[in-house]
Order: structure tokens, then C-alpha cells, then sequence
């Protein structure tokens, strides 16, 4: 986790909002979440004990619609990086023009050591401990990371015990069973190959046979190298909390994939080399996508990537100081607000989906997230060209001149 995400949310803010032009008491509303609820989560343990957790839940903004944001489950977490999360999810769901707002959850914990039980207490207390921000209307949770839609099923159900009512567009990224759509799962992922193919054609630079390193290989940078594999790139390493492996004519991703689901980690794969994890933004290739935590690209890594291209998978991987190196160096960056907006987006989809209490035809959101990608790409890539800026700072623009635009016609309320 870098140490002071907010900061650097704040100095892309100021960027924008001088070549936006925006509106100094937008941008003042902007500097500052809308609301920061801090919670205690007390946890009855399987031995007998208490513990007690710390947890958060930040919206950011919330002019354009209903709070929208993943929980993340993690030791580190704190209230500066949820609420720097939850802004980029403001500035996310406003360049991808989704009607939401940016939200975000976390609570302090070490996933890992909870039993399921424990974690199931520790979901349903979080979530009511947090319940008033909670609902359709207001802020819709989804899975980051360490949680999945098992722990969604949890959320929703206390959220509906509590109303005495089914509310399945009270989450997204929920199990089918109740309301989930088989698009979410691969949303982030293919939403990412999308940017990936669309760059690298801008670019001029053809996809078939080039190299791909992957850090990460969860629930998003998992599906994605079998992806990119799929689009015929040579996925020459991935790496994961554990351990990395490398093999230069390309890993066989479907065999890695049953390794890992075996052994919990990618680390020991007998199809590559073993290497450091630390080490694998220095495998040569032309394609780098960060897919784990953030402050992964700091300075120090930057100048070492000898890619040509990055694309964020994950949310807040390259440092402000590693992405002025990047800059500098000429290597082109799809910012993650934009590069993982498939799965905000595909959980569109799926709240869209049960407010209007009908499932769409088969293709149906694969195709619309195809266009909402592919539209929000092409014109953060345009104001780029057009203003000779990184893809980052047009992103960053185009999402602040519209949550500004929002807060205009709104207007300041009393
Ligand atoms: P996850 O918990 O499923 O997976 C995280 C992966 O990163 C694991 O493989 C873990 O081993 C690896 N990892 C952790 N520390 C590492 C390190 N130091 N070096 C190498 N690998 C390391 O999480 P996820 O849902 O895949 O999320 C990954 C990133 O994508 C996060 O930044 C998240 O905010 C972002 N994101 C996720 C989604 C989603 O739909 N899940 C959507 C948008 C953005």
C-alpha cells in the first residue's frame, strides 16, 4: 500500500481541475470525502475470545448517483486509503459516465487467519455496523480484495434481514443464486484486455506473439492472463504474493491456473523459471500489467520496466513519482480508473439488472461492456492527443469536468 494514496489522488485532482478549468468550489467539494464512517467490528472468535476490528466505509461523492466502491479485507488497510480509494472510484464510474458516485470499504484485518466462521461474523457486524450508508440508493458495495461473492451473499442478506426484504441490488458481485450475473467475474479482466488491444492499436503495435508480465494472479490477474494467452500475447511471467515464474517462449496459463488452484500460490510452477517476485517488472516484454495492490511502480521500479506499454489492472499501482519516471521515459500508462473500470462497470450491469427484475439475453453485457470500454478509451485517448497529455491526466480531466458539470446543475444544497 503506498503510504499517502489521498495525497496523490488530490495532486490528479488539481491537474484536472486546471485543465478543466473546474469550478474552485467543485473542486474544493472534491478535496474532501463526503462522508467517513468509522466502525468498530467486535468478533466473537471460534476459541472463545473477543477481538475487535476496525473498519470504514467512505463516500467520496455522490452527485451523480448512489455511492459505488468494493470492501477490502486486509492488515493494512486504513481511513487514508479507503477514502483514496473511493474517490478514484468517483473519478472511475464518472469517466466510464456510469451513473454512481465513489465509495469504498475496508476493515483491518488479516483474512487468512480467520476461520470461516469468523469471517462470516466479522462480514454480517461490518456490515451492520455500516448499514445506514448502505442500500440501492445510496451505496452499493462490491468485492475487492480478499472478498468474493461469498462474502457479497453474506452483505446482502444482512442488509435484507435487517429491511425485511430481498434487496439483491443492495451489492454487486453477488453468486448467481441470488442475482448475480455470469459476466462480473471476468468484468475487471476483459475490461482490461479491451484497453490492452485498443492501445496497443493506437500505438500501432501489433498484439499476436508480443511478451506480457502479469503481477498479481487473483481473482483479477487470474481470468486476465488466460486472456491475454487467449489474444495470442506470450505471458512470459506472473508473479503472486508468494513467488513469481518466468518462461520467455510463454507460460502454459490454463496448466498455471489448475497449479495455483492446487497449491495456492504460482510460486514453485514446474512450466517456468523461478524468480523473485520482486523481480518480475524486470522481465523483458513489452506489456506490463500490475494486478495486485497499489505503490507496486514506485520510482525505483519505473525506471527499471523495459515495456513499452503498462496497463493498471490494479487500483493505484504506479506511484506519482513512478508515473512522472514512466512519463518521462516516453512508456505509455492506461490509468487504472479507466484500465479497470470493466468490473465497476459489468457490476452496472448486474445492479441494472435486478432493479429492473429481469436478466438480459445471453451476449447482452458482454457486448455493452465491449462499446462502454471502447467509448471511454477512445476519448480519453482523443483528449490526450488533443491536449498533449498522459492518458492519466485526460482521464482524470474528462472525470472531473463531469462530476463539476453534475455539481453545477445540482446545485449547493440547503
Ligand atoms: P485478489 O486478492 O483476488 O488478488 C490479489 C493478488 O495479488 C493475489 O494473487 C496476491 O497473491 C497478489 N499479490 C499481493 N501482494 C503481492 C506482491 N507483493 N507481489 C506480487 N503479487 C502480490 O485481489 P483482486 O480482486 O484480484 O484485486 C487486485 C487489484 O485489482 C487490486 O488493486 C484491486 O483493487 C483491483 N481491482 C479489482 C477489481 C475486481 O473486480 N476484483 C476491480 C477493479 C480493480
Amino acid at each position: 500500500m503506498s503510504k499517502d494514496r489521498w495525497t496523490e489522488i488530490l495532486g490528479y485532482l488539481a491537474d484536472a481541475a486546471t485543465d478543466v478549468d473546474l469550478d474552485p468550489d467543485a473542486k474544493r467539494r472534491l478535496e474532501s470525502p463526503s462522508k467517513v464512517l468509522e466502525v468498530s467490528v467486535p468478533v466473537r472468535m471460534d476459541d472463545g475470545s473477543l477481538e475487535v476490528f476496525t473498519g470504514w466505509r467512505v463516500h467520496h461523492d455522490t452527485t451523480r448517483g448512489p455511492g459505488k466502491g468494493g470492501i477490502r479485507f486486509h492488515p493494512d488497510v486504513d481511513v487514508r486509503e479507503v477514502t483514496a480509494l473511493a474517490a478514484e472510484m468517483t473519478f472511475k464510474t464518472a469517466v466510464m459516465n456510469l451513473p454512481f458516485g465513489g465509495a469504498k470499504g475496508g476493515v483491518r484485518c488479516d483474512p487468512t487467519l480467520l476461520s470461516l466462521g469468523e469471517l462470516e461474523r466479522l462480514t454480517r457486524r461490518y456490515t451492520w455496523e455500516i448499514m445506514p450508508l448502505l442500500g440501492p440508493d445510496r451505496d452499493v458495495p462490491a468485492p475487492d480484495v480478499n472478498t468474493d461473492g461469498r462474502v457479497m451473499a453474506w452483505l446482502m442478506d444482512t442488509v435484507s434481514m435487517a429491511r425485511g426484504e430481498a434487496i439483491t441490488s443492495s451489492v454487486t458481485g453477488k453468486p448467481l443464486a441470488i442475482g448475480g450475473t455470469a459476466e462480473h467475474a471476468g468484468g475487471t479482466a476483459a475490461g482490461v484486455v479491451m484497453c490492452t488491444r485498443d492501445v496497443f492499436e493506437e500505438l500501432g503495435l501489433p498484439i499476436v506473439g508480443r511478451r506480457a508480465v502479469v503481477q498479481g494472479f487473483g481473482k483479477v490477474g487470474g481470468p486476465l492472463a488466460f486472456l491475454l494467452h487467449s489474444a495470442g500475447m506470450r505471458v512470459v511471467a506472473v508473479s503472486d504474493v508468494r513467488g513469481a515464474v518466468t518462461n520467455e517462449g510463454g507460460l502454459d496459463v490454463a496448466g498455471l491456473s489448475d497449479y495455483a488452484a492446487l497449491h495456492g500460490t504460482v510460486a514453485g510452477y514446474p512450466g517456468g523459471e523461478p524468480i523473485d517476485a520482486a523481480d518480475v517488472f524486470g522481465v523483458e516484454c513489452e506489456l506490463v500489467i500490475p494486478a495486485a495492490l497499489d505503490g507496486a511502480i514506485d520510482a525505483d521500479v519505473a525506471r527499471r520496466i523495459g515495456a513499452q506499454v503498462i496497463v493498471e489492472a490494479a487500483n493505484g499501482p504506479t506511484t506519482a513519482e513512478g508515473d512522472a519516471v514512466l512519463h518521462d521515459r516516453g512508456i505509455v500508462v492506461v490509468p487504472d480508473i479507466l484500465a479497470n473500470a470493466g468490473g465497476v462497470t459489468s457490476s452496472y450491469f448486474e445492479w441494472a439488472q435486478n432493479r429492473q427484475g429481469i436478466a438480459w439475453l445471453d451476449g447482452v453485457a458482454a457486448e455493452r461492456l465491449h462499446h462502454t470500454m471502447h467509448d471511454a478509451f477512445a476519448e480519453v485517448w482523443a483528449f490526450s492527443q488533443t491536449h498533449k497529455l498522459s492518458l492519466r491526466r485526460a482521464a482524470y480531466a474528462i472525470a472531473v469536468e463531469r462530476v463539476g458539470e453534475a455539481m453545477s446543475v445540482r446545485g449547493l444544497f440547503p
